[in-house]
């Protein structure tokens, strides 16, 4: 027998506007792994503007939406860690088999046997089980989630129970944003007490791990952003010195002005764009420091020769943060209700989900570092 959900959806088409709309979610055929999720918050992510833009044609009509917050709905017969009623952050980010040989290995983000998530991507986008009232399946933008819904698919996998007093609009943009910042540089950028460290981009990744730098005990840490705005909020959350790109004539020798010649041990590029990642890289010591490049973009080049690594220089980078979601984020929201790390100054602007447009718009023209959409307008 079919199962219909009735909600609304927010969608788009090449080269049309996004619209909200009553749409149809068949549950019928759960599968035995899936949960749905009654959605209450989510962001709005860079990569899902990505997976929609329309720099590159595509068929049909796309549904995103991957920084999830919200109460978990129905399980499939197989689930075991999550019930209904639970409040859950759905992420790209995974937990992992636990015996395929990146799980043995200790790269659980990295599963070889993951189902579902982040497997969408343009081209080979897939089919949601999500129809418009005309009948037209949608298809998923960037990733197999539909969180400016009522409601979405998750993967257990995908899925972290938190405790019910984390606010969902905080849980939602921890679920890829601030994972994706904080966890990258407190996992993969090997930061040592006292290691100076600049951040390029300070919008809601580069704040995070702005806060991972901190919370490894960076110091100092240089702030680089084009917007007043953001570098203010860079400071609140810790940074020692901000620089204004765009007012700054040559950012590279200010950075090494503030370190006394030095350079920095860590330049983090939390920003498209391979001028800023050489822009970056030109920041460390000759003969060492890190590049840590963060984020999804459909990037240029990054331009180097071998001399340049060959003295020591290295580049690293993390998808969602490397998390190992089940037991860091836990730990992260135990740190924020300690107030030992700001996500509260993380929500820049809310909005009802009718209003993903003018979010959009706001998210990709001023400087936001992160707008989120709430579903029940009576919590905005
Ligand atoms: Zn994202
Ligand atoms: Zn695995």
């Amino acid at each position: 027998m079919s199962e219909i959900i009735k909600m609304r959806a927010a969608y788009k088409g090449y080269k049309e506007p996004w619209v909200v709309e009553e749409v149809d979610m068949d549950i019928s055929d759960l599968a035995p792994y899936d949960c749905i999720i009654r959605v209450e918050s989510c962001g709005i992510c860079g990569s899902d503007l990505g997976g929609a833009s329309d720099a590159f044609p595509y068929e049909g009509h796309n549904l995103a939406g991957h920084e999830i917050a919200g109460i978990v709905y129905r399980v499939g017969e197989k689930v075991t860690r999550i019930k209904e009623g639970d409040h859950v952050i759905a992420t790209l980010a995974r937990e992992g088999c636990g015996h395929c040989r990146e799980c043995v290995e200790g790269n659980r983000y990295a599963c070889t046997n993951s189902t579902n998530a982040g497997k969408a991507m343009p081209p080979n986008r897939n089919i949601s089980p999500i129809y418009k009232s005309d009948g037209e399946a949608l298809y998923f933008a960037c990733t197999n989630f539909s969180g400016w819904a009522d409601y979405t698919f998750a993967s257990e996998e995908n899925l972290v129970k938190i405790p019910d007093d984390i606010p969902f609009e905080i849980a939602s943009i921890v679920g890829c944003g601030v994972i994706t910042g904080f966890f990258g540089v407190v996992n993969r950028a090997e930061l040592k007490p006292f290691d100076t460290v600049a951040v390029i981009g300070c919008g809601g990744v580069g704040l995070s791990a702005l806060q991972g730098a901190k919370f490894c005990g960076a110091f100092p840490i240089i702030a680089i952003d084009v917007f007043d705005e953001k570098l203010e909020y860079a400071k609140k959350l810790g940074a020692d010195y901000v620089i204004n790109a765009k007012t700054t004539p040559d950012v590279v020798a200010e950075v090494r002005r503030i370190t006394e010649g030095y350079g920095v041990d860590c330049a983090i590029v939390a920003s498209p764009g391979g001028q800023l990642k050489r822009q970056g890289f030109n920041m460390l010591p000759a003969n060492h420091g890190t590049l840590f490049c963060l984020g999804y973009s459909r990037d240029e080049p990054l331009d180097l020769n071998g001399f340049e690594v060959t003295r020591g220089r290295v580049i690293r980078g993390a998808s969602m943060g490397s998390t190992r979601i089940s037991t860091q984020i836990p730990k992260l929201l135990q740190l924020y209700k300690a107030g030992k790390i700001d996500l509260d100054s993380m929500v820049s602007n809310r909005f009802p989900l009718e209003k993903v447009a003018e979010a959009i718009d706001s998210t990709m023209n001023s400087p936001v570092r992160r707008n989120v959409l709430i579903m029940d307008e009576k919590l905005l």
